[in-house]
């Protein structure tokens, strides 16, 4: 393998602060605290954490509507700062809100996006994205006229149309049945497939983990995690535990601390735990103290659903 001196990531972070200004006699917030991140060239990277996590406002940084605070932004060896032009041709984002010209229709739409970016006519591919995007029966109507879920795609078109080497999607499928999840999943995948960087955030956790090759967790602007996503999943040694009892007076559950309760419901419940830090039978004496009449007991492997419990929770 042939060294270079420089790496060059589809995606590179570097001291990222930013402070939104309080209004109103507000208190300032803090939505990203000096936040490092490197995103692999050619990669399929989940960027996930709770609500308010700082998620868009990274987003929204790298698509240039958020201006940060402090820090340093390059996709390749492309500053934010010093090549201005070349980075935006560079990254195509396709954020939370949906923000539309009524009076336009998706083609004109797109036609203009790519306009913007001086994309050359005989160079568009409008049609074959609206189809991709299977929106060509749409394609000259207007936009008042398309349902959210054709909103959201055609946002994601809007992304598309300069062929940017990293595309960023801000939980993209929110709201959208799963044919449509699928559809877009693939269109995602081929893309990545060719080359480009692709970085989604999404609340569906079974989507960055049958997409995504390596998952950052951001909670109140740091980074918590970021492993490759097999990795992040054995790593905690996390087990579920469902158990079925008998009685149903109880009411609160007082588990171990750290263990996490996900579910207690027509007595059943369902518990995840990490097995470096509490043994299973420490956890069923702690159930059996408070009166819980075992009946049925199963565990299984924990998804990334319970890592992302484990990992926000409480902190
Ligand atoms: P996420 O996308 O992960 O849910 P956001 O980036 O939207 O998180 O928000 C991070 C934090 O910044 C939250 O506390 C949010 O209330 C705050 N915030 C976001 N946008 C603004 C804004 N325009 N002005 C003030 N605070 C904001
Ligand atoms: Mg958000």
């Amino acid at each position: 393998m042939i060294k270079t001196g420089l790496t060059e990531f589809g995606l590179e972070v570097e001291n990222l602060q930013k402070v939104y200004k309080g209004h109103d006699g507000n208190e300032p917030v803090v939505a990203l605290k000096n936040l490092d991140l490197q995103v692999k060239k050619g990669s399929f990277f989940g960027l996930l954490g709770p609500n308010g996590a700082g998620k868009s406002t990274l987003i929204n940084i790298l698509a240039g509507l958020v201006i940060k605070t402090s820090g340093i932004v390059k996709i390749r060896n492309i500053n934010q700062d010093i090549n201005v032009r070349e980075f935006k041709r560079s990254i195509g984002v396709v954020p939370q809100e949906t923000n539309f010209d009524p009076f336009l229709t998706p083609y004109e739409s797109l036609d203009i996006q790519a306009g913007l970016y001086g994309v050359k006519k005989s160079e568009r591919k409008i049609d074959q994205i609206l189809k991709r995007l299977g929106l060509e029966a749409k394609s000259n109507a207007y936009m008042r006229s398309l349902s959210g879920g054709m909103r959201r795609r055609l946002l994601i078109g809007k992304a598309l149309v300069h062929a940017p080497e990293l595309v960023i999607l801000d939980e993209p499928t929110a709201g959208v049945d799963i044919e449509l999840r699928e559809m877009l999943w693939n269109y995602m995948k081929d893309l990545n497939a060719k080359g480009t960087t692709i970085i989604l955030t999404t609340h569906y956790l079974e989507e960055a983990e049958a997409l995504c090759e390596k998952i950052a967790i951001l909670n109140k602007g740091e980074l918590i995690a970021c492993n490759d996503t097999s990795e992040l999943l054995a790593k905690v040694n996390l087990k579920s535990m469902n158990i079925r009892y008998s009685n149903s007076y109880l009411k609160k559950i007082n588990l171990p601390e750290k263990a996490i309760l996900k579910e207690n419901k027509n007595q059943k419940l369902s518990i995840s735990y990490n097995r470096n830090e509490i043994k299973t039978d420490q956890l069923l004496d702690c159930l059996r103290a408070q009166g819980l009449d075992i009946i049925d007991l199963s565990t299984e492997e924990a998804d990334l659903a319970d890592v992302f419990r484990l990992l926000t929770n409480n902190k």
